[in-house]
């Protein structure tokens, strides 16, 4: 469905709605009340729509089609997730335990053109994380440069990793780059749940939930999801937890199946997305039980 939009259709206010992550401007408010626009990317699109029909779908926004704007940009108009909540507290988990495709990875190493940029980046976050080698000419491969950065979080060694929190009261950090051992990561999650017991077990509850419908779904065993994240919302009455960004969502190829759970080594496809679920599972069955 693609719908023309003129100035007049375009609300103005924008509610409740808070951006964790992600580029300025990707996102506007939508044309139908509870909805809002995210820039159309085809992958995303394809999945938002398989999922509609899916065992996965209570676990997912609403899906309503392509939105076209005065300019000509396509949109997709999907649920906006805080819309039922009233001040919100917000919390962006990337799942998985890397965040680049394979196919990224290819593409860097048939381009194999160390860079200084790279090097800079590196050094300004780990002076030491550089090998001799790399230290004399100043420079890093992308390649490199992508899976080391993924060693920094708790994404290689969890399966997850806390991209962004927003706390009803406004304050909001992304400062949680080098988050990466199991207690550090508790101890946020801890913080974002503010000692309420029934809010941990309804989102326990809910991380169940989505397991099982995980595994049973037929989107799930045949996708290979990068760079998804788990969107944890909150008020004073409710907690719950949806799957969202399918931007680097793959269908698997034809021979391949994956566990969602083994390590991932080059070629597998293995997106360590059931390994993170449980991880996070688990940790939070911690926190309860404290
Ligand atoms: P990136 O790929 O860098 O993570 P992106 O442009 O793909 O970013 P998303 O990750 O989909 O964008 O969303 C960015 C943020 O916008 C989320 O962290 C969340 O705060 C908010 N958001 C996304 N989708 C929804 C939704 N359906 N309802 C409410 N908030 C949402
Ligand atoms: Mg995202
Ligand atoms: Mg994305």
């Amino acid at each position: 469905v693609t719908i023309f939009l003129t100035p007049t259709q375009v609300k103005q206010e924008r509610n409740q709605w808070i951006q964790l992550v992600g580029h300025d401007g990707t996102f506007k408010t939508g044309i139908h009340d509870g909805y809002i626009l995210k820039e159309l990317c085809e992958h995303e699109r394809h999945c938002c729509k398989l999922l509609q029909n899916d065992l996965l779908k209570d676990f997912v926004p609403k899906y309503n089609g392509t939105v076209q704007d005065e300019e000509g940009k396509l949109f997709i108009e999907i649920e906006d997730l805080l819309a039922t909540f009233h001040e919100p507290s917000i919390m962006d988990c990337k799942i998985g335990v890397r965040t680049y495709l394979e196919e990224e990875l290819d593409k860097s190493e048939r381009n194999p053109e160390p860079r200084t940029d790279l090097y800079n980046k590196m050094i300004a976050i780990d002076y030491l994380a550089p090998t001799e080698k790399e230290h004399e000419e100043k420079k890093i491969l992308k390649s490199r440069y992508m899976i080391w950065r993924e060693s920094l979080s708790s994404s290689q060694n969890l399966g997850f990793r806390i991209e962004a929190i927003q706390k009803s009261d406004g304050l909001m950090s992304k400062e949680f780059q080098r988050i990466k051992g199991h207690n550090d990561v508790k101890k946020q999650l801890s913080e974002f749940i503010a000692n309420s017991f029934p809010r941990a077990i309804q989102y326990l509850e809910r991380l169940i939930k989505l397991r099982s419908a995980c595994i049973r779904s037929n989107f799930f065993q045949t996708h290979e999801l990068i760079g998804s994240s788990l969107l944890f919302v909150h008020d004073e009455n409710k907690a719950s937890i949806w799957m969202i960004d399918f931007g680097k969502t793959r269908l698997l190829p034809n021979n391949i199946h994956i566990t969602h759970e083994k390590p991932w080594i080059r070629g597998s496809h293995e997106d360590g997305y059931l390994f993170g679920l449980d991880n996070l599972i688990s940790i939070l069955r911690e926190i309860i039980n404290e």
